[in-house]
C-alpha cells in the first residue's frame, strides 16, 4: 500500500519548510543554521525515497484529497482524486515541494507518478547535478526521459522553483519580475441533481464569476439553475470536449441568452476545425483547454479560438507556462490559467503565473473537504492572494 500522510510527519516538515522562510535574503549558510539538527530527519518520516539529483534527495507521498461533492464534468465523475507531494531536499536542509495533479486523461494516475519518480531522478541528476538554477536544462532532460507524464514533470518544475526561491530569498512572482495583482478567480458548480446543485450554487454566492459543466442533455437546465441562483454572477462554461461542433453552435443562442461570459473547449480536443467553426458563429468568447497542452499547440489554434487555457499538469513545467503566455501574447489571443482538483500546493504554483492571465479559473483547492496545504490561493469570494514568503510560499495546513 502506498505511504499515506502522516500528522507527525508533517508537523516535522512544516519545521523545516518554516525555517527557512523568515531568513529573506539568507545566505545558505544561515538557512542551513537556522534548521534544528534532527529536525530534518524526523520530516521524513513516511516519505518515499526516489533517488539523488546531485547531493539533493528526492522523496514522495501519495495522498487523498477528498471533494466536499462528487466532481462531474461531461467525460466523468468522482469524489475522490490522489495526487502526489514531491520534496526535494539540500545538504543543507532547504526543501523544494511539488504536487503531481496525475489526471487519467492526461495518461496518469498517481500510481504512474511514482513509478517514474526514480527515472526522472536519474535523468535530472544526469542534466544538472547539484544545481536546481538550471531549470532550462532540466526541462529539456526531462521532455526527452519522460516526455509523456506532464504531472510528474511539473511536480519537480515547482519543486525547483521553489528550492531557488527559497535560496534567493523571493517569490517566484518576483523573481519573474511580476506584480502580485490578478482577475478574480471563478468558482465551479459541479453537475448534480437541481436540489444538490441549488445548494452549491447558494454555498458560492460569495463568487462573482461562476463556471458551470456543460455538454450533457440538461445544459439548459443546469444554466437556468445557475442564472436564477446567481443572476449577478459572471457565468463561464466548460463542455471538456463533450459537444460535436453542431451541437456546440446550435448551443450558442442558448449561452447568449443566459449571460455566458466564455465557452472552454466546446468540442473534441484534435477537432480544430470545429473549434474554428464554433467560433466564427460565436459572440461569446471560446477558449482552448484539451486542445492545447503546450507552446508548440498555440501554433495551431491561432484564428480558431480566442484564448488558451493553461494547466501546469499539462504543460509540464512553469517555465513550459510562460513560453505559452509568450507564444499567445505573440498572436494577441486571451489566456486563461486552471487548474485541476488539486491541493494548495499545486495552486500555489499556478497562482505565480495569475499576473500574466486574463480569466483565471484556480479553485481546484476551494472544492476540496480537506487541504493538506495552506498557501497562496483564492480567497472566499475568489480574489486573489499572492504569498509573500520566498519560492511557492506553501506551509503544511
Ligand atoms: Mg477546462
Amino acid at each position: 500500500m502506498a505511504p499515506q500522510f502522516d500528522r507527525r510527519g508533517f508537523l516535522g516538515a512544516t519545521g523545516v519548510a518554516l525555517a527557512g522562510l523568515p531568513f529573506l535574503g539568507a545566505t545558505p549558510d544561515r538557512l542551513a543554521a537556522a534548521v534544528p539538527a534532527g529536525a530534518a530527519d524526523a520530516s521524513w518520516r513516511g516519505a518515499v525515497h526516489a533517488g539523488y539529483i546531485g547531493k539533493m534527495e528526492l522523496k514522495y507521498e501519495i495522498f487523498d484529497l477528498p471533494t466536499v461533492h462528487d466532481f462531474a464534468i461531461a467525460r466523468e465523475g468522482a469524489r475522490l482524486r490522489r495526487d502526489v507531494w514531491v520534496r526535494l531536499r539540500t545538504p543543507d536542509g532547504l526543501e523544494g515541494w511539488g504536487e503531481a495533479a496525475a489526471t487519467p486523461y492526461y495518461g496518469e494516475t498517481a500510481e504512474s507518478v511514482v513509478a517514474e519518480l526514480p527515472r526522472l531522478a536519474d535523468a535530472l541528476n544526469a542534466a544538472i547535478g547539484d544545481d536546481p538554477f538550471a531549470m532550462e536544462k532540466a526541462d529539456k532532460a526531462l521532455e526527452v526521459a519522460l516526455g509523456r507524464n506532464p504531472s510528474a514533470r511539473a511536480a519537480i518544475s515547482m519543486a525547483l522553483h521553489d528550492l531557488v526561491g527559497k535560496r534567493l530569498g523571493v517569490p517566484i512572482w518576483k523573481m519573474w519580475g511580476l506584480t502580485p495583482a490578478g482577475a478574480m478567480s471563478s468558482f465551479t458548480i459541479g453537475i448534480d441533481t437541481p436540489e444538490i446543485m441549488r445548494q452549491k450554487v447558494k454555498e458560492a454566492a460569495a463568487y462573482k464569476n461562476l463556471k458551470v459543466k456543460v455538454g450533457t442533455p440538461r445544459d439548459e437546465e443546469v444554466l437556468k439553475i445557475v442564472r436564477e441562483g446567481a443572476p449577478h454572477a459572471a457565468i463561464r462554461v466548460d463542455a471538456n470536449t463533450g459537444w460535436t461542433a453542431k451541437q456546440a453552435v446550435a448551443a450558442l443562442p442558448m449561452l447568449e441568452e443566459f449571460g455566458v461570459e466564455l465557452v472552454e473547449q466546446p468540442v473534441p480536443a484534435d477537432d480544430l476545425d470545429g473549434l474554428e467553426l464554433v467560433r466564427s458563429r460565436s459572440k461569446i468568447p471560446i477558449v482552448a483547454d484539451e486542445s492545447c497542452k503546450v507552446a508548440t499547440d498555440v501554433a495551431h489554434l491561432v484564428g480558431k479560438v480566442d484564448g488558451v487555457n493553461i494547466k501546469l499538469s499539462k504543460c509540464a513545467s512553469l517555465r513550459e507556462a510562460l513560453k505559452i503566455v509568450h507564444v499567445a501574447r505573440a498572436h494577441g489571443m486571451s489566456l486563461m490559467l486552471g487548474c485541476m482538483v488539486e491541493s494548495s500546493l499545486g495552486i500555489a504554483a499556478a497562482m505565480q503565473l495569475a499576473p500574466l492571465v486574463d480569466w483565471v479559473d484556480l479553485d481546484g483547492a476551494a472544492l476540496l473537504a480537506k487541504d493538506p496545504f495552506t498557501g497562496p490561493g483564492i480567497g472566499p469570494d475568489g480574489s486573489l492572494r499572492f504569498n509573500t514568503e520566498p519560492g511557492l510560499g506553501v506551509k503544511r495546513a
